[in-house]
């Protein structure tokens, strides 16, 4: 099987939408869909979330017949470390250079980054410092190996459209899950990424099954 790209999966709204664009728009093609399991002692209930999350979402996608993927995992605790000491997404994208390099075809690296991601004090720069990281591990090029982002004009909004309610619901976004009953988690409605997806659900009433 050759792979025309890699996209990294963490089966959050944005990287959901971007592997639902990509793979729905390029029926033809197939795809590496990464995901790394980062154990950093930060938070081992993300983790949990995150991991149902990808599994529901992928077997969601084959069951509408959405197939043109094949999906890797990889997992690294680097929690004896104390306090994470990089970003996850330079950890990620170190870990999906490392795979370029086992698969030379790949020629496309799918960034989910959204519009209102760019309206952060800091966020270009970050972008750079992961697309150096990228570069510089999977030693490739910007020629070589693209980095093409399908969400980059989409606000919150429009990001949360693009995808079908069944799949949409199946995401999990939150930072810090939060203990409900039974066993349950749920979201915490304090983090960043919480308070962008609650006031999206409060200005559009009814829109969304989320
Ligand atoms: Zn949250």
């Amino acid at each position: 099987m050759k792979y025309k790209g890699i996209i990294p999966f963490s089966g959050g709204i944005d990287s959901t939408a971007a592997l639902y664009l990509t793979l729905t728009e390029n029926p033809d093609k197939h795809y590496l869909v990464f995901k790394v399991n980062l154990i950093n002692g930060e938070n081992g209930s993300r983790t949990v979330k995150e991991e149902q999350a990808v599994i529901a979402i992928l077997d969601e996608l084959r069951r509408m017949g959405i197939q043109n993927f094949t999906y890797r995992r990889l997992s690294y605790d680097y929690s004896q470390l104390g306090p994470p000491p990089i970003w996850d997404s330079e950890a990620v994208n170190f870990a999906a250079a490392t795979c370029v390099r086992a698969y030379p075809e790949i020629e496309e690296f799918v960034e989910g980054a959204i519009g209102d991601d760019y309206l952060q004090e800091g966020f270009q720069d970050r972008l750079d410092q992961i697309e150096k990281v990228l570069y510089l591990v999977s030693e490739r090029t910007a020629e070589d190996l693209r980095i093409v982002f399908p969400l980059k004009d989409m606000m919150k909004y429009e990001v949360m459209k693009s995808m079908p309610d069944n799949i949409l619901k199946l995401t999990w976004s939150c930072r810090y899950p939060e203990g409900a009953d039974m066993w349950q988690l749920k979201r915490c409605h304090k983090c960043a990424t919480c308070k962008t997806i609650d006031r999206v659900l409060q200005h559009h009433p009814g829109e969304f099954d989320y």
